[in-house]
């Protein structure tokens, strides 16, 4: 049973991600552009510069933080 369970998510899965490739609405869509800003060291990606920052303090304290500009797409 659960082996059919894992099959359906998978393939549901795969749909949104389909559409998140052609600009679909889905929630997924809208959390992909909440995070578009990446950490330039581990690639995590962050919502918005603050959490960049933080995130640089707490895991890569001895690398400098690129200015906020560094992140626009
Ligand atoms: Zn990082």
């Amino acid at each position: 049973m659960a082996r059919g369970k894992q099959k359906e998510q998978a393939r549901e899965k795969a749909q949104k991600l389909a559409e998140t490739r052609q600009g679909g609405k889905s929630q997924l869509a809208a959390r992909a552009a909440g995070l578009q800003m990446k950490c330039p060291v581990c690639k995590t990606p962050a919502a918005n510069y603050k959490i960049i920052v933080k995130h640089m303090e707490a895991k890569h304290p001895k690398e400098s933080i690129p200015p906020e500009s560094a992140f626009q797409s």
